[in-house]
């Protein structure tokens, strides 16, 4: 599964991580860190895999595969292969078919399919694995201050990070933190599929079934 999150500076460029510095317009107290990853899915858990096997300070907000958990049909099987539905890791056993190997999970007859529940478990063994702990919060806003930003947590509490990265997936829109539209359009891009949800509207199909 390829990673699609993107690392945004607060000027709309294309960030490589780099040290924790004092932060002007932070109040002291805030918890800081370098990396802020907003979704706790499979290309959050990705990223957050890769960027602390580097030593970078990132933390994973979110709800563990969240959409996989709350918003699949259950019962599906993915539509993706097997062999194509690993997530991303630095190390080499990590993959869906190390997860099934380590588990006694049985791979699927053909090889070619995997179920929603496997994938599942699959994701919360990467997330233990690789990840470690998740702050399963919601964040609420995203706020530009001098040498980063500012997230404000549904709990009230402040985490200042250098870096932002927006992990969190079309079924998430509707809990996207608010300021992140304000991010330069060119920087970053959408299917064209995701402009049509907000205005999709099933109420024309009302009586034609
Ligand atoms: C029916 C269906 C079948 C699919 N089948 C496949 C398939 O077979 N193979 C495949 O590769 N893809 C498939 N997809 C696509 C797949 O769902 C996405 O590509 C993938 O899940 C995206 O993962 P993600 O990490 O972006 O987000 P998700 O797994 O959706 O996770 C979103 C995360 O963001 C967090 N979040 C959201 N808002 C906030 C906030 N404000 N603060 C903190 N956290 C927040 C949530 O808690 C959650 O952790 C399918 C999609 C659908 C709808």
């Amino acid at each position: 599964m390829p990673i699609a999150a993107g690392a945004v500076t607060q000027k709309g460029e294309i960030a490589a991580p780099s040290a924790c510095e004092d932060r002007p317009g932070l109040s002291p107290s805030t918890q800081s860190i370098d990396v802020a990853i907003i979704g706790a899915g499979p290309y959050g858990l990705s990223v957050a895999a890769h960027l602390l096997d580097a030593g970078i300070d990132a933390r994973v907000f979110g709800d563990p595969m969240a959409g996989w958990r709350h918003h699949m049909p259950k019962g599906m099987y993915l539509k993706s292969t097997f062999e194509a539905s690993s997530l991303s890791a630095p190390e080499r056993d990590s993959s869906l078919a190390d997860y099934c190997a380590a588990t006694g999970t049985p791979v699927p007859d053909d090889c070619t399919q995997c179920r929603l529940a496997c994938f599942i478990d699959y994701g919360d063994w990467f997330q233990k694995r690789r990840v470690g702990d998740v702050g399963r919060i919601e964040i609420r806003n995203v706020a530009v201050v001098p040498n980063g930003f500012r997230l404000s947590l549904e709990d009230g509490e402040d985490v200042s990070a250098r870096t932002v990265i927006v992990a969190s997936d079309i079924s998430a829109t509707h809990t996207l933190p608010t300021n992140c539209a304000l991010l330069p359009t060119k920087r970053y891009s959408l299917p064209r599929w995701f402009r049509t949800l907000p205005a999709f509207d099933f109420s024309r199909f009302s009586g034609r079934v």
